[in-house]
């Protein structure tokens, strides 16, 4: 285990939050030495997740340290990044969170060559720390409900040197175990065989892909996917409003672009209980056509969807490898279940709604696919491919109203159907 050695506590400290999350928002860094350009984070009382952006691979290494009564010090997981430099403004800004969870995120120079980032929590939790590239940031998950088991990270997994594996300091008699532990289960049943008594209505968080900068895919007429998706989540959202049963949120209203792993926060830090990704699939071969919905897997059962994922997480998919350690850990059987579940009946009937408009449209089916924006949700999610549109057929179709409006109704009745079916008990807060 690596200590936090003593001369850490009189370094120079910074912290930075704000209610709905809090950025550094820097300029970009100079292009020499990798460096911290950014510090992000969402939290409330039971989730946190923090983004260190590094831009350029750097080398990681993740540790926790019980909290310290006798110095004051609170539970610490603590992330040092070695040859990386950081702004003096991200140093220079403290800010306390103390939300329950997360009581403040701080960042100092370690030692001449590392970096050190500090989430001073607010009690003892379970967290996962992973990195994610293109471009390259450092994801902490903190969950204050003990979802998350407390395991040392590999950051192997992301071809990225350095370890956690404990390994205690002789020169440090302050030497403690490894921390952090698992928090006590929450109460609530976390299978989906009990009957649920909510105490809201069902949150949905939609979620259409890409936005401002990104684009998406283009249709061979220059449909944009991120225009397409927009519409129709905007048709899910009033459609499951119009019945009154759903809390209903986008991550995005606007052509605006949101980087992946903060969409998955925000329907984490939201609390939904049902998160839908929303994509339109693309592919070098024209006459590919067809409707398809996807959970969280560790890898793709087939090339396209190997290559569907790594253009829909914007690398290579030599990368794609990375994520496997990830979902092994942090993707429960029974959410899993649950999101397959949902991503069936997504498909089903939204393939049965464009068909009454437009006889003929194929299903693809149920699928499996690493997708990054479905990494570290805690809830059902699934992500819709709702057709080509590198098809030209697919793509005048996806510029009819009545076509969006077909795989709106699609998704409203799944979602209805699994909000009304008594499958929600795990996510009953
Ligand atoms: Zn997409």
């Amino acid at each position: 285990m690596t200590l936090l050695r003593r001369h850490l506590c009189a370094a120079t400290l910074a912290a930075f939050l704000c209610a709905a999350g809090f950025s550094f928002a820097a300029p970009p860094v100079a292009a020499a030495a990798p460096g911290i350009s950014d510090i992000r984070a969402w939290t409330n009382e039971i989730y946190t997740r923090v983004a260190i952006d590094t831009g350029d691979e750097v080398s990681w290494q993740a540790n926790t340290l019980r909290a310290d009564p006798l110095l004051g010090l609170p539970p610490r997981i603590f992330i040092d990044i070695r040859g990386a430099g950081i702004r003096d403004e991200i140093l220079r800004k403290p800010v306390e969170v103390r939300n329950g969870l997360l009581r403040q995120v701080r960042a100092g120079r370690f030692d001449r060559d590392t970096v050190r980032v500090v989430i001073d929590l607010e009690r003892e939790s379970t967290y996962r720390v992973f990195a994610l590239p293109g471009p390259f940031r450092i994801i902490v998950d903190i969950d204050g409900e003990g979802e998350i088991p407390a395991l040392p990270t590999t950051p192997d997994a992301v071809d990225t040197p350095g370890s956690v594996a404990a390994a205690p300091s002789s020169e440090d008699p302050a030497a403690l175990p490894p921390a952090v532990a698992p928090s006590v289960p929450p109460s609530a049943p976390s299978g989906g065989s009990a009957v649920p008594v909510r105490k809201h209505r069902v949150r949905v968080m939609i979620d259409p892909g890409h936005g401002g900068k990104d684009p998406g895919a283009v249709g061979p007429t220059g449909l944009r996917e991120k225009d397409v998706v927009l519409a129709i989540g905007r048709r899910i959202r009033e459609k499951l409003e119009r019945s009154g049963e759903f809390d209903v949120r986008m991550t995005r209203d606007d052509d605006v672009f949101i980087p992946l792993e903060e969409r998955t926060a925000m329907a984490n830090k939201g609390r939904a209980d049902i998160f839908v990704s929303l994509h339109i699939n693309a592919s070098p071969n024209r006459r590919a056509e067809g409707f398809s919905t996807y959970v969280l897997s560790r890898g793709a059962s087939n090339r396209e969807d190997l290559e569907l994922a790594a253009r829909e997480n914007g690398v290579p998919v030599r990368k794609l490898q990375g994520v496997k350690f990830i979902i092994d850990d942090m993707f429960t059987g029974a959410r899993k279940n649950e999101s397959l579940r949902l991503a069936k009946t997504v498909n089903d009937a939204v393939v049965r709604h464009v068909s009454t408009r437009y006889p003929g449209a194929q299903s693809l089916g149920l699928k499996q696919a690493p997708f990054y924006v479905l990494v570290g949700a805690r809830m059902t999610a699934v992500l819709v491919e709702a057709s080509f549109i590198s098809n030209a057929r697919e793509e005048s179709r996806l510029r009819d109203p009545s076509c969006l409006d077909g795989i709106a109704d699609g998704v409203v009745e799944a979602v209805r159907y699994y909000g009304q079916n008594g499958i929600l008990a795990h996510s009953d807060y």
